[in-house]
């Protein structure tokens, strides 16, 4: 019943001209010590070439793991996914094989994370790790094969001590003069101030800020169509944060690069985004263009996080709470998900499923509006 369901996406799907990555009816399970929790139920979303579309909602609602099956990374031991599509330039990812869809990671779909040194390698100097995603893409694309990018590598007897396990890793390369002169451009691409000195440098000598700058230009240097930013700036104190958002909504207007910022803040979203899908309990309960969600929100969920920002500058402060918590989603949803912490919930929301309704413009799956 559940997977048959379009919840989140009763609208008929129509493939828009300037889509670059359509989502439909996609239901996926994980598999827990207390049961399938059902995170996401039929979601539908597009992400249009060259828009920046904020994912908002509480934690636990599902965007990462909309994320992760996107980029197709979710994990093997215990996902599932029930049903859906999801088309990226045309290309049906659910059907690619590993191989494939290892190939559509490096030169389509690019993804940050709140923690950059998660993306970063410890050991290794900024050069190698940047020189490295620079030269793989670039024999991607047919310009060189790895071993004529790499004209230098290390003998095991120049490592010390513990390095000397960490032989295999690329390091102490020397490229050639274009792929260091692109490394050098990505950062100052990034504004990173002396780039020759920061390539010299580990990730544990560069502040958070400098860290994620680097780890965006590293996600840039694949040049993808679709980068995927998971709560990039949560590690970022106030002032970083909001250079770090300003960059990625300049490099996003100025290339060719489409941006899905995941966030737990409606602040970030304000900042940055043209349009947002927030979410629900695994569902997308509310869609819009960024002035029409902030000057007409409809959902109550929404209403809710948006009376949670700090009064006087709704748009940069992070979510307060709503009372109570999102559902068990180890539960499938015949009623309505927000029934249990709505103020305005009716008999009928307890019975039946309200389903996503709207235009283009603005969408919604309430009672109260149908
Ligand atoms: P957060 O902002 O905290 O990352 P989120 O909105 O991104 O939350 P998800 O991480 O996608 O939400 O989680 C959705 C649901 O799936 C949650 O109930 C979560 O506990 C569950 N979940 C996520 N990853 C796994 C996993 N690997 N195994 C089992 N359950 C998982
Ligand atoms: Fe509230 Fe009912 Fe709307 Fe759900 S459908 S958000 S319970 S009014």
């Amino acid at each position: 019943m559940r997977n048959a369901r379009p919840s989140s996406g009763a609208r008929e799907v129509v493939v828009r001209e300037d889509s670059l990555c359509r989502v439909s009816y996609l239901s996926v399970d994980y598999r827990s010590e207390d049961g399938e929790v059902h995170a996401l139920s039929s979601v539908s979303l597009e992400i249009r070439r060259k828009e920046i579309l904020a994912l908002v909602g509480e934690s636990g609602c599902g965007k990462s793991t909309l994320a992760l099956s996107i980029i197709g990374l979710l994990p093997a031991q215990n996902s599932r996914i029930l049903s859906g599509q999801i088309l990226f330039e045309g290309k049906d990812l659910l059907s690619l094989s590993g191989k494939q869809m290892q190939k559509i990671r490096g030169t389509g779909i690019a993804m940050i994370f709140q923690e950059p040194l998660s993306a970063l390698h410890p050991v290794l100097k900024i050069r190698e790790q940047l020189g490295e995603a620079i030269s793989i893409r670039r024999s991607r694309q047919g310009g060189h094969s790895l071993d004529q990018v790499f004209s230098y590598k290390p003998r095991a007897s120049e490592f010390r001590g513990p390095l000397k396990r960490l032989v295999n890793l690329p390091s102490r390369r020397r490229y050639p003069k274009e792929v260091e002169d692109e490394m050098i451009a990505s950062l100052k691409l990034v504004r990173i101030p002396d780039p020759e000195r920061i390539l010299n440098q580990y990730p544990f000598e560069l502040s958070g800020g400098m860290r994620q700058r680097v780890a965006i230009a590293m996600a840039l240097s694949e040049n993808p169509g679709l980068l995927i930013a998971d709560e990039p700036t949560t590690a970022l104190d106030v002032t970083t944060q909001a250079q770090v958002l300003r960059l990625m909504k300049e490099l996003a207007e100025k290339g060719e690069t489409s941006l899905l910022i995941i966030t737990h803040d409606l602040g970030v979203a304000a900042q940055v985004a043209d349009r947002i899908v927030v979410m629900y309990a695994g569902e997308v309960v509310e869609e819009a263009t960024i002035q029409e969600l902030f000057s007409r929100p409809l959902h109550p969920y929404t209403k809710a996080l948006l009376a949670c920002l700090p009064k006087g500058s709704k748009k940069d402060g992070p979510l307060g709470s709503i009372p109570g918590s999102i559902p068990d989603l180890r539960k499938s949803f015949e009623w309505c998900p927000f029934v249990e912490r709505c103020q305005y919930a009716m008999e009928r929301c307890g019975r039946e499923h309200p389903a996503l309704e709207g235009d283009e413009r603005h969408s919604v799956s309430c009672f109260l509006y149908s």
